[in-house]
């Protein structure tokens, strides 16, 4: 056995870490380099989470074992594309990493490298490698063949290198207008790899880049551009999603043509993991970007979203985040993931973190008959229940006129409805047994009060000789915080959107993912509530103080999710 560190460590968890190890043990690297590379032209997603929580993952685990060395991820800016990206995309995404609890020495951009590319596209053209080609778009999509069919050579493949650079200089410089001219590899039209076929290095773009501003007006393809870029950091696994399993090929092609010119300091690989899925949403940035500019929802944060900003806005922790990365692993293939599963992850992350108090958010009036008119008590009510191995409490206020739910009443229960009904008794939590003795009914025949007794004997401990089966939140009115409360649910009301046309997937929109209840009475030590505190409301679910919305007399409550997977018993799972 050798003495590489590598044999101390435990069983590759996937088979990144795997390929790792082995290139650690043949001494192919001494370092791990990674990197997470987002194009600035939209908000991250969950799916993006993973690619985070990997590469940012491996950079941390392998650091520890080979401090000194220079491990890293790079947060890299794959900006190419200036007609689609924005500054403000970059200022997001960079939030959204730092809150999924990663950091990095040093922000790097494709377009940093703009320069070195272009020295060396031209080193290719030199190299009878690449060429200038003049057929349009279509003509190219044409030339190319299918799948089934070899291309063609296009009839400029022939340039002379002279020419090439000629033609080359005159697009950097401006002289022509976008689409007249492209760069393209030479490599052979009937490779059964589609992207082999002469793909595109360079296009005319007259655009102005957030980052170059109008230095250039032509700019470089992804292809080309991020294996040279990995290649220039010293990038050694280079960590994509499956669809780039054909580009590996040209990435490989590339990186071997250039290397000796450039001086590369490391000879990167590309390796590629199944994307994460979720159910009951759409993850992609095009569909996320229309969701935002048809305002079907409220902007990129909006808790219905699977955003970073939006799932954070809603409640959710980066550990239940990171978690959910964790769970589902690292692996070849393509699968989708179950949105409970991301819902229990948490669940299992607040049920320690938030303090139990009650809310009622559809509020019904009880009145206490027998209650003293202007006596007030002060109850004591734990804020974490026997499972959870906290301690802390705050005192409820106990009046004659208190609020319950809607739900909790009913004027004809069926069997087994344990919660109040005409005649029946039940618990007020932390505080007495009430029996309801009348109910008072609008000209319209609802119920807009009710009227019970109490039990002054029942504070504490078990009525007697009677059994009182149900027990229910309250909030008393008199000191009642009025809050808006926002119910969300999942954003598609069925599990994968239409595949159809473009935007049909709109048609799947969930009406039910937002309902806004106002009027709603929260418990009054929740007057001390600040922005992004959070909380579960007794029997109903986890919520957080809105970020954005909420005002110091005005609250807004998100709920992050329910208690139970009610989603799945409404849809007889
Ligand atoms: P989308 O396809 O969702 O619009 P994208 O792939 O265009 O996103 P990029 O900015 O190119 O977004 O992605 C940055 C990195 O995140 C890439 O390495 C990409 O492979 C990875 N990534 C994107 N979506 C997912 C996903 N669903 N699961 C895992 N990794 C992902
Ligand atoms: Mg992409």
């Amino acid at each position: 056995m050798s003495e590489s560190p590598a044999h101390e460590v435990a069983k590759p968890s996937d088979f990144i870490r795997e390929i790792i190890n082995k290139d650690l043990e043949a001494g192919r690297h001494d370092k791990v380099v990674t990197r997470f590379p987002p194009e600035p032209n939209g908000f991250l997603h969950i799916g993006h989470a993973k690619s985070i929580c990997l590469n940012f993952g491996l950079a941390k685990e392998y650091s520890k074992r080979l401090p000194g060395t220079g491990t890293d991820c790079h947060l890299r800016f794959d900006d190419t594309d200036p007609t689609k990206e924005d500054t403000l995309f970059e200022e997001s995404i960079q939030a959204d990493v730092r809150w999924l609890g990663f950091e990095w020495k040093q922000i790097y951009h494709a377009s940093d490298y703009f320069e070195r590319l272009y020295e060396c596209a031209e080193h290719l053209i030199e190299a009878g490698k690449a060429y200038v080609c003049s057929l349009s778009d279509p003509e190219i999509r044409e030339y190319r063949g299918t799948v089934k069919s070899a291309g063609k050579n296009s009839p400029y493949r022939e340039r002379s290198v002279e020419e090439n650079l000629d033609l080359f200089r005159r697009m950097r410089k401006g002289e022509f207008k976008d689409g007249l001219h492209v760069l393209r590899a030479k490599i052979d039209m009937a490779n059964p790899n589609m992207k082999m076929r002469d793909p595109l290095l360079y296009r005319i773009r007259h655009a102005r880049h957030h980052m170059t501003g109008d230095q250039w007006c032509i700019y470089p393809m992804y292809d080309f551009a991020h294996p040279i870029s990995d290649a220039i950091e010293g990038i050694t696994h280079s960590i994509c999603t499956l669809e780039f399993e054909n580009n590996r090929e040209l990435y490989d092609w590339v990186v071997d043509e250039l290397m000796e010119f450039a001086k590369f300091p490391t000879r990167p690989r590309q390796y590629e993991f199944a994307r994460l899925n979720l159910n009951y949403t759409v993850m992609s940035k095009r569909r996320l970007l229309e969701l935002v500019e048809g305002s079907h929802v409220r902007g990129w944060d909006d808790p219905r979203l699977p955003t970073l900003a939006g799932l954070r806005r809603r409640g959710y922790t980066p550990e239940s985040i990171r978690d959910l990365c964790a769970s589902v692993g690292v692996a070849k293939a393509n699968s989708t993931v179950d949105m409970a599963q991301l819902e229990f992850c948490i669940r299992n992350d607040l049920n320690h973190k938030a303090p139990r108090v009650m809310a009622v958010l559809n509020p019904l009036k009880l009145v206490i008959e027998n209650y003293p008119d202007d006596k007030v008590e002060e109850l004591e009510a734990s804020y974490w229940p026997h499972d959870v191995p906290k301690e802390g409490s705050r005192m409820v206020p106990f009046s004659k006129e208190i609020f319950i739910d809607r739900d909790d009443f009913m004027l004809d229960p069926p069997k087994k409805y344990f919660r109040l009904a005409p005649g029946t008794e039940v618990r007020l939590r932390y505080a007495y047994c009430v029996t309801c003795t009348d109910v008072v009914k609008d000209d319209a025949g609802n119920v807009t009060e009710i009227r019970c007794t109490y039990d002054p004997d029942t504070l504490g401990k078990n009525p007697e000789g009677r059994k009182v089966k149900g027990t229910i939140h309250w909030v008393s009115a008199a000191h009642a915080v009025d809050a808006e409360v926002r119910l969300y649910d999942r954003l598609l009301s069925q599990e994968a959107p239409p595949t159809g046309k473009d935007s049909e997937f709109l048609n799947a929109i969930n009406p039910d993912a937002l309902v806004v209840l106002t009027g709603c009475k929260l418990e009054r030590s929740l007057a001390d509530a600040k922005p992004q505190d959070r909380f579960q409301f007794e029997r109903q679910g986890y919520f957080i103080n809105d970020e954005k919305d909420s005002k110091p007399d005005a609250p807004v409550y998100n709920r992050i999710v329910t208690l139970k997977d009610s989603w799945a018993r409404s849809q007889g799972k």
